[in-house]
């Protein structure tokens, strides 16, 4: 009869030369703690009469490296975009171009001048690095790099109205997604908030007679995700401006996207851009690095030195700075504009300038190679709180398929995972967003798929 005695013991499975390997793989108290776990699950089962039998060594060890995959196995990882939604959040926005890639890696490998002053050889600040390119770029007088604009949007907050008034139009009191409000992050700066307006309508006299009584500043917020349409008013960005300089307020904007292109070259709407903002005569701008600008996460803030002084000397700032490797990477991104090569090299406005035929061509290629799929006309978006509701067109690879939702989720599990979308019960793939890189694993990944029978593919 089968007991548990006669299970093998930790020794015993590592006397065997499959053990000797997952030793080398993945080190010994980690292999250890497997074997321990997996026999122990096979005493629970046997115990439970869950098990007839017991499991042969080989089978046992097999459970154990299973289970050492799964615990050392990265969850995050490169997937392909095939959605066509070029900023897209849940995938980790913008791809970076080769030289911030580089330039991040270099810093990250060895030791930098991250704060240290190479010619007077004492301790320097880690805010110079971004700063006199901000600078040549923009025009603005000064400009800080923090972790991400909603760290942004508190220190700058935090520092220059705490237990003080903002005023900011109902209109713009907006949930920018993943639970950022702007009206709760104010409220978290400890600014009171003056709420002008209605939630269509906001006038110049809104505005005025807030300022009748002490402001610390006025805010205006970008409603990056929607629109508001039909019977509305917003008074000029220049015209809010004045009313508040004229009563000796400041005026913060936070553009979320921050583009210093205007999109409508692309085909898209105009986005305000963050000269447009300096031009208005704002005196604190506040933008995102990983946006249309196609940078690392980064929460820029650009402006007045008198009040970005204040922002830099704030204790918040330690606390939301950037690090190393955003502050290389942010650098060489901002170079590549500077450089005026900023569409050659930046991988998202790649995207956005290809033509028609491109897209096409791509989608066709794609066709050719699979032997099946039809090529048809649809819509690429940017996404990221950029643009809402925003398309321009594009060309995508639409494969007919049994389940389409089966499909997808065959797609999700290919290694690497293809991110695809559905629409009429098919699979429709846009090469816009698909790096050119990308295109041999997304080719191989659905010619494996297309091959298995329909029932083969899990639901
Ligand atoms: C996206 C966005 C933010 C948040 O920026 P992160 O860089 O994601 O932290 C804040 N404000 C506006 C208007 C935005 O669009």
């Amino acid at each position: 009869m089968t007991t548990l005695r006669n299970l093998p013991s930790v020794e015993q499975l590592l006397k065997t030369e499959t053990a000797a390997h997952l030793i080398a793989r993945f080190g010994r108290p980690l292999t250890l703690d497997a074997l321990r776990q997996t026999l122990d699950e096979i005493r629970a089962r046997f115990k439970s009469g869950m098990l007839a039998g017991l499991p042969s060594i080989d089978l046992i060890l097999a459970q154990a490296e299973s289970t050492l995959s799964t615990w050392t196995k990265p969850t995050l990882h490169p997937v392909i975009n095939a959605t066509g939604v070029i900023l897209h959040t849940n995938l980790g926005r913008a791809p970076l171009s080769a030289a911030a890639i580089h330039a991040m890696d270099a810093v990250s490998r060895g030791y930098s001048n991250l704060e240290f002053d190479l010619e007077s050889g004492k301790r320097g600040s880690r805010l110079i690095h971004a700063e006199a390119l901000l600078q040549k770029l923009t025009g603005a007088e000064a400009a800080v790099v923090v972790n991400n604009n909603a760290s942004a949007v508190l220190l700058t907050l935090s520092a220059l109205a705490n237990r003080r008034r903002v005023v900011i139009a109902r209109s713009q009191l907006v949930e920018i997604g993943g639970g950022f409000r702007v009206p709760d992050v104010m409220k978290q700066s400890g600014a009171k908030l003056v709420e002008v307006g209605t939630t269509n309508k906001v006038r110049l006299s809104d505005y005025e007679s807030a300022l009748e009584e002490p402001i610390a500043l006025v805010m205006r917020a970008h409603r990056s995700n929607f629109k508001i349409v039909g019977f509305t008013e917003e008074p000029e960005l220049k015209d809010v401006v004045n009313a508040a300089h004229q009563v000796g307020v400041p005026v913060v904007d936070d553009l979320g996207s921050g583009a210093l292109y205007d999109t409508a070259k692309y085909g898209f709407s105009h986005e305000p851009t963050v000269q447009e903002s300096l031009q208005a005569g704002v005196d604190v701008i506040l933008f995102s690095g990983d946006k249309l600008l196609g940078g690392p996460q980064a929460g820029i803030i650009i402006g007045k030195k008198t009040l970005l002084d204040k922002i830099r000397k704030h204790p918040l700032a330690r606390a939301v700075r950037a690090d190393k490797s955003c502050l290389a990477g942010l650098s060489a991104t901002l170079t590549h504009y500077l450089k005026d090569e900023a569409e050659r090299e930046i991988p998202i406005l790649k995207m956005m300038s290809l033509t028609l035929k491109q897209v096409r061509g791509r989608a066709e290629a794609w066709r050719d190679e699979l032997g099946q799929g039809d090529v048809a006309e649809g819509q690429s978006t940017v996404g990221g709180g950029s643009l809402p509701g925003e398309s321009i067109p594009t060309f995508l690879l639409e494969l007919s398929v049994k389940s389409a939702q089966k499909f997808l989720r065959a797609l999700r599990e290919n290694n690497p995972p293809i991110i695809a979308r559905t629409e009429n019960d098919k699979v429709l793939l846009d090469p816009r967003t698909v790096l050119p890189e990308q295109e041999g694993a997304l080719l191989v990944g659905l010619k494996n798929l297309l091959k298995r029978k329909p029932n083969e593919i899990r639901p």
